[in-house]
């Protein structure tokens, strides 16, 4: 795992080609990379192409405030990565049309030469179509060439040269700014395209049909609940820990944080499971804040699993944050899959148990630990 610590950094957007299609799917992808976490996202404005072909559609813009502990060279590849699954093709016209086009604009204050590109973007504060989002997801930032923030430097580019405007209609149903539960239903306009494809075709499949009343929203619930459901995926042990790990000389009594819910889905049915997981260590100098914990459980609960590993999962994720003399970890879960088709009978429920270091060798610690998280 990398040891460079996060920093701040802005992404502009940009398509041409099935725009109202590839620019939130570009988000979506954005937020869903593990080491690029999403603060805040831009509205969206279109503005005319310049330069390109004659019949060149109008580009929606965009910017994102993210931040990341990739080097802005690992960043950039990661956003070709991007651009490359959306189908981006590359040619000699810059001006090109373009399903995507993913730009570092700033990263932290660096300014620099790189092999065929710098930072900041030479566009960021001067093109309109760049500088406008930037100031509407980040006012405040300072470009470190000119001293000036995004918002002044907005207000020095002349909109009406690129005809910028910002589009009414589409609105990310996200609250990207939160970092809790999302609501399912309070639904924007967009989402996650080719994922509410894939459910709306579920839907006829099954012989539903999908522009019923009740459906007619149901494919954008279900990619944000899904989306939701398996954030995991979109986050780093690094991100969640992030400074709350504290040394603490002498502390040699076992720490147990129990009852902790989670939530997760059984990969073979993708159907839910969920219960209590009991979370304890024996510290060798370092502790971690105890809502941390759980934070530790929900990042690999909100993916799909088996409760084993799940359990597995935990106990190595402490082991590698704390470095502790020992680790033990207790899951009791109960399973959908199994609880509605009646296999078994509807209260069953399944615990798993995984011991590092002491928990494992000394009966001792193992059974302070069991007597505590089952008290
Ligand atoms: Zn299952």
């Amino acid at each position: 795992m990398s040891t460079q610590p996060y920093v701040e950094t802005i992404i502009s957007l940009g398509s041409n080609i099935e725009k109202e299609r590839y620019l939130p799917e570009a988000i979506r992808l954005l937020r869903r990379h593990r080491r690029i976490d999403v603060r805040k996202v831009s509205r969206f404005f279109e503005s005319a192409p310049v330069g390109g072909p004659e019949d060149a559609q109008d580009f929606f813009n965009a910017a994102v405030l993210a931040c990341t502990n990739l080097t802005p060279e690992e960043l950039r590849g990661e956003l070709r990565h991007i651009e490359n699954v959306l189908g981006r093709q590359r040619s000699e016209d810059k001006n090109a049309p373009r399903t995507i086009d993913l730009d570092i604009a700033y990263y932290d204050g660096v300014q620099g030469e790189f092999d065929g590109w710098s930072l900041p973007d030479p566009e960021a504060g001067t093109a309109p179509h760049v500088a406008i989002p930037i100031a509407d997801v980040a006012p405040t930032f300072v470009d470190p060439v000119s001293g000036k923030t995004a918002y002044d430097l907005m207000l020095e580019v002349d909109a009406a040269q690129e005809a910028v405007r910002p589009v009414a209609s589409i609105r990310l149903a996200t609250p990207y700014e939160a970092r809790g539960p999302e609501d399912f239903d309070q639904t924007g306009d967009v989402y996650a395209p080719q994922l509410e494809s894939i459910v709306r075709a579920q839907l006829l499949e099954i012989g539903e049909n999908p522009e019923r009343e009740g459906l007619v929203r149901t494919p954008l619930r279900v990619a944000k609940a899904l989306d939701f459901l398996t954030k995991g995926y979109a986050t780093s042990l690094d991100d969640v820990v992030n400074n709350a790990v504290f040394d603490a000389e002498g502390a040699d009594e076992m720490v147990l944080v129990k009852d902790i819910e989670f939530y997760s889905m059984c990969e073979h049915h993708m159907l839910p499971f969920f219960g209590k997981a009991a979370v304890a260590y024996l510290p060798k100098g370092k502790i971690i804040g105890l809502s941390k914990v759980a934070r530790v459980v929900d990042l690999f609960a909100r993916r799909l699993q088996v409760q084993e590993r799940l359990t597995n999962q935990v106990a190595d994720a402490m082991t590698e944050i704390l470095d502790p003399l020992g680790v033990g970890v207790v899951i009791e879960g109960q399973h959908l899959c199994m609880m509605m088709r009646g296999v078994q009978k509807q209260d069953s429920s399944t615990v798993t148990s995984a011991m590092r270091g002491t928990f494992k060798s000394d009966p001792r610690t193992r059974s302070e630990f069991i007597n505590l998280a089952s008290s």
